[in-house]
């Protein structure tokens, strides 16, 4: 059995309470691993190590806190392989997409910001003859960052390398049910010699951890991904404490295909779009649009590449579709399954539970379900079910691609799939989302802003957006 600790003042911690959380492998539905239950107490001693190292963390040179966390990024790297294990054990995860996706992209986001700081600049405003305006972007103190179980590590460290890198102590909690790789990053922030309190991690529920954090006094900012449910509940309380919050929610991404797509290109990427990481990323495409002149011939090639998607142990390289990542999790998947057939949609392909033989048994998997017949407004196509299901509409014209496109009440992302320039622009334009990709999906640029409207968030990540957030802006006027 694993035991994983809290990460608080430099040093590994058990939990205050002494409770602990089971940590399941998702591809075998055991147990391996005990995780902290920690509690408004482990998260208070945590806010008091992060006060303690703010005043020196922020007045070392930018240069002195990006060689730490670039040596983060290195260790990272240099421990690819056992990231990426544990990546995949804890979430279910194919090994390979962890190893090619997951871990490296952790490793960039630390790099990212490390180098990003070395080139922060603010702006001057000149009053005619008058006075002299210039812009201090401050560090806030202990920032709070709670994030979701579906790219762990991934979403952790997009939080938590640029509140660092802005010269804040972090506060940070990952999902409980994905902790593995939050507590390897303590042993790497401990081996880079990151000063002790720069950096805390408090494993734990939601309803504790991530609630003590948000209500924490001391605690000025909120950096949150998860559902939007959780978002609304964090908003409730830090509102009224007039704390700065980024919320980055749920989805219901459309994909839009014109009969004008450059076919192949497009369904590879569809695909890909649709069944990435079991469907369990909040960018998925899980709602496809197609012209009606292309409709049959997508469908069929579509239906056919997914039934070659292979189902199984996620340690094995051939597999495509690895374990949901919870039985909680999965039974909500197969319970929308139910729940399109009930509103006159046909499964044209998936929607099972899957029995994978050997190690992985008792595992959670579901095979990939693709489903068409249903009106856009219904509660399959209206729900984020972040798994692998997708939903198949045709349509005749822009308008009413565009119309429910839009048609939810969420407005994450979108990918546009079309040969006509203006077309794509007019679609870029007029989707209400936060995101849009035109022949392409999840091209993703770390400099650019990052995040949702309508109930998919408030907010942008990424690049100067997320140094932005972790500063406070000030202005200083001098008469001259
Ligand atoms: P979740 O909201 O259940 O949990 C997210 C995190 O919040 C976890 O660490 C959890 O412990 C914590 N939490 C739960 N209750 C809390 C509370 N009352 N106060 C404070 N923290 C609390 O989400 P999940 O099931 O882990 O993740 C799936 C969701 O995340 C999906 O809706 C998905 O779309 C969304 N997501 C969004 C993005 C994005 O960038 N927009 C990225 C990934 C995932």
């Amino acid at each position: 059995m694993l035991y994983i600790q809290n990460y608080i003042d430099g040093g590994l911690a058990d939990p205050l309470s002494g409770g602990w959380i089971d940590v399941h492998e998702p591809a075998t539905g055991r147990v391996y691993a005990q995780a902290p239950a920690s509690a408004a107490a482990d998260v208070d001693a945590a806010v008091r190590a992060a006060q303690n190292a703010f005043p020196a963390w922020r007045s070392m040179e930018a240069e002195g806190r990006s060689r730490l966390l670039r040596r983060v990024a290195d260790l990272i790297e240099e421990r690819l392989e056992e990231f990426a294990q544990a990546e995949s054990r804890d979430s279910g995860k194919p090994v390979w997409l962890a190893r090619s996706v997951d871990i490296p992209r952790a490793s960039r986001n630390f790099r990212f910001f490390a180098t990003a700081i070395l080139h922060v600049s603010s702006e001057a405003h000149q009053t005619d003859d008058i006075a002299l305006n210039y812009t201090l972007r401050q560090p806030i103190g202990v920032a709070g960052c709670i994030s979701p179980w579906n790219l762990p590590l991934y979403l952790f460290t997009w939080k938590i390398a640029p509140a660092l890198a802005a010269g804040n102590c972090v506060v940070a909690k990952p999902s409980e049910i994905t902790p593995f790789t939050a507590f390897l990053l303590s042993e790497v922030c401990m081996e880079a010699g990151l000063p002790p309190g720069v950096l805390n991690i408090v494993h734990g529920l939601g309803g504790d951890v991530g609630a003590a954090i948000t209500a924490h006094p001391d605690i000025p900012a909120i950096s949150f991904t998860g559902g939007t449910a959780t978002g609304a509940a964090i908003a409730r309380t830090a509102a009224p404490m007039f704390k700065k919050l980024s919320l980055e929610l749920g989805g219901k991404n459309p994909t839009l295909v014109f009969a004008d797509c450059a076919f192949e290109e497009t369904l590879d990427t569809v695909l890909r779009s649709a069944f990435s990481n079991q469907g369990e990323i909040c960018l998925c495409g899980s709602r496809i649009f197609v012209e009606r002149p292309l409709y049959a011939r997508f469908r069929d090639a579509f239906v056919s590449r997914v039934r070659d998607l292979a189902v199984g142990d996620p340690l094995e390289d051939a597999t495509g579709q690895g374990a949901l990542v919870s039985e909680a999790h999965m039974e909500k998947v197969l319970s929308y399954i139910a729940l399109a057939r009930e509103e006159g949609g046909t499964v044209l392909c998936g929607g099972e539970r899957v029995a994978v033989e050997g190690r992985c048994a008792g595992g959670w998997f579901v095979s990939p379900a693709v489903i068409e017949g249903l009106p856009f407004t219904c509660r399959t196509n209206q729900e984020e079910i972040f798994g692998p299901v997708v939903t198949l509409m045709p349509f005749d014209t822009e308008e009413e691609a565009l119309t429910m496109a839009n048609g939810t009440p969420y407005g994450l992302a979108a990918s546009v799939w079309t040969s006509d320039l203006r077309r794509a622009h007019r679609f870029a334009g007029a989707l209400q989302m936060g995101i849009v990709w035109v022949n392409c999906w999840m091209l993703r640029d770390l400099r650019t802003p990052f995040g949702g409207v309508k109930q998919s968030g408030v907010g942008r990540e990424g690049g100067w957006e997320a140094l932005r957030f972790f500063t406070e802006t000030k202005n200083v006027c001098i008469k001259l």
